[in-house]
């Protein structure tokens, strides 16, 4: 997509998001640490892309008709960028959303216009997982379109034709590793894949939450180990998606909530990003690359949500205090020994 001084509408601004050095990271570590602000995108999140791609990518395959109606199990983000895409092209929308999600995701669902489902959490093994629930629902309606991030390639195709090549361009090709944790995947397998077709030596990592199996994946070949639990939102994911099958990835790490929870505060404090849990981890995850690896690297990550979506969670002292992860208010030093 290329960059223009007026947009096409809804669409046509998703994308081309600014490169944001993180200064005081950078300085600190003698690498530079570059955070892609996908919070920047017009739904407010990386997803616009996804979800612009899987909506684009029916139209064509004619799998979504005028009239019809974009049905989705999501976190959250997914829906309200499927939704307010399906609002620009004239489309209804159905959002099936776990009940665990934060309650602005759900009221910001609410207030563009999606229908909303919330359905009590359950494994994908079991039928009323919200991705199974959203699949029937898609099937019962007339008109329904299941948009299926999750094994929907036109996710990770998406990432692959937009978000690397941007972020070749934006770093004159110096990028030397790319960090993400995954949900669909889609983000992680879409970069990783252009990024190494251009230089093969750029490192892939996946920076995983306790509670998911990616980490186990990469590091031991199953999906054996998810010890643990996270409060982390759209992330963590516990299977092989058609969306990461086969992305070429180098090494994972897994990141712990406490050191998650410290960076979102250090990064509103001292470098005035305000952000979700996802986007800490992925910071944490370059830190913790440019630690291993030491000066000179050129490590970018992700910023995939701003924390606006969990006020009442993230920043809201009592939450915190209540799940035990209120910030210590550790300096950079201390955080990069706990990575
Ligand atoms: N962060 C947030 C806040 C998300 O909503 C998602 C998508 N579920 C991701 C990260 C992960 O992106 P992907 O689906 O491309 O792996």
């Amino acid at each position: 997509m290329e960059s223009t001084s007026t947009t096409q509408g809804f669409c046509g601004t998703i994308g081309n998001t600014p490169l944001i050095r993180l200064d005081t990271l950078s300085d600190a570590t003698g690498c530079e640490i570059l955070g892609k602000a996908e919070f920047l995108n017009p739904g407010g999140s990386v997803k616009d892309r996804a979800a612009l791609a899987i909506i684009e990518d029916a139209e064509r395959a004619g799998a979504l008709r005028p009239g019809g109606v974009v049905v989705e199990g999501t976190a959250g983000n997914t829906g309200i960028g499927l939704a307010l895409v399906a609002n620009a092209k004239g489309y209804r929308s159905i959002i099936v959303v776990p009940e665990t999600q934060s309650p602005e995701k759900f009221e910001l669902l609410r207030a563009i216009g999606a229908e909303v489902r919330a359905v009590a959490p359950a494994p994908y093994s079991e039928p009323g997982n919200y991705n199974h629930v959203a699949r029937r629902i898609a099937e019962e309606t007339p008109g329904g379109f299941w948009a299926n991030q999750f094994d929907n390639v036109a996710n990770r195709n998406m990432h692959y034709r937009t978000t690397g090549p941007e972020i070749w361009a934006q770093t004159g090709g110096r990028v030397t590793a790319f960090v993400a944790a995954v949900g669909t995947g889609g983000t992680l397998a879409g970069v990783s894949r252009y990024l190494k077709e251009k230089n093969a030596a750029v490192r892939t990592v996946c920076a995983d939450p306790f509670g998911a199996s990616m980490w186990s994946w990469i590091k031991k070949g199953n999906l054996d180990d998810d010890e643990g639990d996270s409060v982390t939102e759209g992330i963590g994911q516990g299977r092989i998606t058609k969306n990461f099958e086969g992305a070429p990835i180098d090494d994972a790490y897994r990141i712990g909530d406490e050191v998650i929870l410290e960076l979102n505060h250090y990064l509103v404090k001292r470098e005035g990003l305000l952000l979700g849990s996802s986007s800490a981890i992925n910071v944490c995850g370059a830190l913790k690359l440019a630690r291993e690896r030491g000066p000179g690297q050129v490590i970018v990550t992700v910023l995939c949500d701003g924390g606006g979506r969990y006020l009442s969670r993230l920043y809201n002292p009592a939450w915190l205090a209540e799940k035990k992860l209120t910030p210590k208010g550790l300096s950079l030093d201390e955080l990069l020994a706990r990575l």
